[in-house]
């Protein structure tokens, strides 16, 4: 118990000393870009700065956890000093390396992470043993233990939703992904019922007002049976929910909020175009003023690229540009709720009366299978005026808005799936024996398998802590995509080291761990990808 606490003590100080010298090195890079306006001029050590600030962060929530946690969490101190290690020693090496780069002195590091005492605690927490130790206890658990939660109603939420995963949409994942499926009726009705889509929907509202930490357990607990076919089903509404608390009309959230919050109504989102991803503000689909039969509203005409779940959805949250004047960028741009009739296939087309349509054909991928994303072709589809979200030429600022929090989101569903293929990897290395014994046995194989857990731990404290900070402040963007850079990193890594665990199986398309590879590859790519996030999201609002 002592020594517990007397090593969570030398983390907590070797934490503070990152602290100091990352501060010290976004303060000069702060200088270096002309207070982030000349971030495009320096884009490698932005993308360093963004980094390193987001391990830190993430070292800070896994040691607070661990405090709080105690001998709740067996594993948790162990995994809180292996991270710390790790992200420290990574850091004092890359800082030393290329001091100038980071505009600091050899004295800061030999005052902060290069002083004796840090040193001696990165190369006790980094000693192999120790990670065996974590990774021997994940193989005789096949897992980690539930992480500590203080609050009842929490653990409740995790233990019902999990049950649920497990029971529903574990048994049908594999076929749904296999056979390119469309995710079951049965299983959103189910979750209709649960009242997963309206956790985060205000009580007035129809939802269950329960925050954004119990929006992120349920995410988890769902990705892990299926990032596609469940966990990935509350994204679209979570977006839409806030992008309407963010600017709708009184009238408007009465309107959507409480059908979105029944899931009585699925919503798809639709920004990106075939020539415009990460820049935004140049979206080009046209909405002009019209009436028709009598009726106030706009003609939609344009094409749009990777509308997950447009098929299925009753509605597209659709990011337009009211105004042709294309030098007026994100002012120009505003967001409608675009409704039409459900469609299972792989393609469909939408006719209005007026003659408007809208043609959808999805593109195949690899994985993230179950929603089916869409091409879309969209003429003179008519949009009734009341369908505009906040007014015209705020759609660049609402749908911002929305995606921080599917970047909240996602931090849960990469965390869940990466939890997943550390079970699998961990079943496995009890079932699989090779040279005479279980290959969890091996003290590699115990390695990788700590590893795993500790960078899953602090992916997930990461993303609960950027949960609690969106409850606070609603529309908070740098915690929120920090969470995402990092968690989705920890499944990319995490999926392809449990796959090289499976050996030869890993590769055969029956075994869960192909698809939690193929899912977790999207992660990195969706809601801002991954480079275009460190730079314009969290780099910017870390040196502006
Ligand atoms: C399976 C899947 C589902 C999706 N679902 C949806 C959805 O439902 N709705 C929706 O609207 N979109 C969706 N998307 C689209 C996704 O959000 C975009 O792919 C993403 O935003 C990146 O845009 P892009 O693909 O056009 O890449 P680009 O913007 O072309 O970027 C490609 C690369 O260029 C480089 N780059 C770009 N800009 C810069 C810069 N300023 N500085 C330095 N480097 C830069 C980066 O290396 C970047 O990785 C989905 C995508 C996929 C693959």
């Amino acid at each position: 118990m002592a020594e517990r606490a007397e090593e969570l003590r030398r983390a907590r100080d070797v934490a503070s000393r990152l602290r100091r010298i990352v501060d010290s090195a976004l303060g000069a890079g702060r200088t270096r870009t002309a207070q982030g306006r000349d971030i495009d001029e320096h884009q490698p050590h932005t993308e360093r700065l963004a980094y390193l600030a987001t391990e830190t962060l993430a070292v800070e929530t896994l040691l607070d956890y661990a405090e709080a946690a105690g001998e709740r969490d067996p594993l948790a101190t162990g995994e809180a000093i292996v991270f710390t290690g790790q992200v420290a020693g990574r850091a004092r090496a890359q800082i030393g390396d290329a001091l100038e780069t980071f505009g600091l002195e050899q004295a800061e590091l030999d005052k902060t992470l290069d002083a004796t005492e840090a040193r001696a605690f990165i190369r006790g927490a980094l000693d192999d043993r120790r990670i065996e130790a974590i990774g021997a206890r994940v193989v005789e658990w096949r897992g980690t233990p539930d992480c500590y939660l203080e609050g009842e109603l929490e653990r409740m939420t995790r233990e019902a939703v999990r049950d649920f995963a497990r029971a529903e949409v574990a048994p049908i994942a594999q076929h749904i992904h296999l056979d390119d499926e469309l995710v079951p009726e049965a299983i959103i009705a189910k979750m209709a019922e649960l009242g997963f889509f309206g956790l985060a929907v205000p009580v007035e509202y129809g939802g269950q007002g329960m925050g954004n930490l119990a929006m992120i357990l349920t995410t988890e607990e769902l990705s892990a049976a299926s990032l596609a076919a469940a966990g990935s089903l509350i994204t679209r509404p979570e977006i839409l929910t806030k992008a309407l608390l963010g600017g709708g009309s009184d009238e408007q959230k009465r309107t959507w909020l409480p059908r979105l919050a029944a899931g009585q109504i699925m919503a798809a989102i639709s920004v990106t175009e075939p020539d415009t991803g990460s820049d935004v503000a140049s979206v080009k689909v046209r909405a002009e003023r019209t009436a028709q039969g009598g009726r106030e509203g706009w003609l939609i005409s344009g094409a749009k690229a990777w509308c997950t779940f447009a098929g299925r959805a009753d509605v597209i949250a659709m990011l337009c540009r009211t105004d042709p004047d294309l030098a007026k960028g994100a002012k120009g741009l505003s967001l409608f709720i675009v409704p039409k009739e459900r469609f299972p296939g792989h393609q469909f087309v939408m006719r209005q009366e007026g003659g408007g349509v809208i043609e959808g054909k999805a593109d195949r991928t690899p994985g993230y299978r179950g929603m089916h994303s869409y091409t879309l072709q969209i003429e003179r589809y008519f949009v009734a005026g009341e369908n505009l979200v906040g007014g015209e030429g705020r759609g660049f600022y609402l749908q911002m808005n929305g995606f921080a929090a599917g970047r909240l989101q996602t931090g849960g569903r990469a965390t869940g799936l990466a939890q997943a293929a550390l079970e699998a990897a961990a079943h496995y290395a009890n079932e699989r024996s090779q040279f005479g014994q279980p290959i969890g046995r091996y003290g590699l194989t115990r390695y990788k398998l700590g590893r795993m857990a500790v960078e899953i731990a602090a992916a997930r404290q990461l993303t609960y802590h950027a949960a609690r900070v969106f409850d606070r402040e609603e529309g908070r963007a740098v915690e929120p995509s920090m969470a995402k850079l990092f968690a989705c990193d920890v499944a990319v890594r995490t999926t392809q080291e449990a796959q090289l665990l499976h050996g030869g199986w890993g590769f055969a398309e029956e075994f869960p761990i192909c698809r939690y590879v193929v899912d977790a590859l999207v992660l990195p790519i969706f809601e801002g990808v991954k480079p275009v996030l460190e730079l314009k999201v969290i780099g910017r609002a870390l040196l502006s």
